[in-house]
């Protein structure tokens, strides 16, 4: 149940970032691409379509580089189609930062050919249950309700504006949840544990491991020569998604970050931004955190009371949308599973 209410409130996330791309304008492309560096574009959806996730595109000199393949099929093949705006070389390469399905489900649209390269415990996750339990499952058996919700809202607005928006999410959430019924999980073909480097023309592309965070095996995209630096969910603009990730050991890996020389960051979610900062804005949150869940579980306090108690007020300065105490309650679910030796390894 919990995990369920987790992946609403993970769609919603996603309907509330169409809410206001549909208040500006309403754009036929279902990407922003946007040049970071010459030839490193973010790519980020502009709300015509669901597309779950940031990607990094990385245009070499013989072929081209995605780092994450989006949330559905579709969002995965409008990838590839709009990426001939920018670039009429082949894509040869796709990165998957972590494994979770806003970032992978789109992999079965790239041709074959196309190496997928990811962590082993990706691959790991993609080869194992991920359809029967966790967060996509929960999404999945989440989504029709999610679906009759959001016309029912829509069909009982009384402000035209909201009722217009509402209106403009139903196809393309309904568009979402039919592409999810061709879904074919494919997990990456060439996996690494540590590090691994290719040199592509004259760039180089350091895929780094740098610990348990976000997942169990997330990796970065970093460009030595460019000082651009892909973090996937490991570093977002605001609080990452927790329920897999490993709030007393993300500090660590988010450490090894602050030696690397980059500039800019193209994150999994959120716009683009610069330097080092937010580093240490989430390690203070993460630790934060994990003091107050473990002093918690320590006192025998349930899941669900120490949600409402954890408070997390004192980092609103760098994350606005901590507006109140509580934290959500799959965050410290999952803190309890870490703590009590219950999280994959
Ligand atoms: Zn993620």
């Amino acid at each position: 149940m919990t995990r369920i209410r987790f992946a609403l409130a993970f769609a919603g996330v996603a309907v509330s970032a169409l809410v206001f791309h549909a208040q500006t304008t309403l754009p036929q492309s279902a990407y922003k691409f946007t040049e970071i560096v010459p030839g490193v574009y973010s790519a980020i959806g502009t709300g015509t379509m669901n597309v779950g996730s940031n990607s990094a595109v990385i245009v070499n000199k013989d072929e081209v580089m995605i780092v994450d393949s989006h949330i559905s099929p579709e969002s995965g093949r409008a990838m590839l189609q709009e990426l001939k705006a920018i670039t009429d070389k082949p894509v040869h390469f796709l990165i998957n930062t972590h494994f979770h399905y806003d970032h992978t489900n789109g992999n079965q649209a790239f041709p074959p050919g196309v190496d997928i390269i990811g962590h082993e415990f990706t691959r790991r996750k993609l080869t194992g249950d991920i359809l029967e339990k966790g967060m996509f499952a929960d999404l999945v058996k989440g989504l029709p309700k999610q679906l009759d919700d959001l016309k029912a809202r829509a069909a009982s607005e009384t402000d035209p504006a909201a009722k217009a928006r509402l209106a403009q999410q139903v196809p393309v959430q309904s568009a979402f949840a039919n592409s999810l019924k061709d879904l074919k999980v494919t997990p990456p073909n060439v996996t690494l544990v540590d590090r691994m480097t290719l040199f592509r023309g004259d760039r180089e592309i350091r895929l780094l491991y740098l610990g348990h965070g976000h997942t169990g095996g997330d990796i970065v995209v970093y460009l030595p020569k460019e000082k651009v630096l892909c973090t996937g969910d490991l570093l977002v603009h605001d609080v990452a998604n927790l329920i897999d990730g490993y709030v007393n050991e993300w500090p660590d890996a988010l450490e090894k970050l602050k030696p690397i020389d980059f500039v800019d960051v193209i994150p999994g979610h959120g716009e683009p931004f610069k330097g080092k900062e937010r580093i240490d804005w989430f390690q203070s949150y993460l630790r934060d955190l994990w003091k107050q869940g473990t002093a918690l579980h320590e006192q025998h306090v349930p899941a669900a009371e120490a949600a409402k108690r954890i408070d997390m007020t004192a980092h609103k300065a760098h994350y606005p949308a901590i507006t109140a105490p509580g934290v959500n309650l799959p965050a410290v679910s999952r803190m309890f599973e870490v703590i009590e030796g219950r999280a994959d390894r």
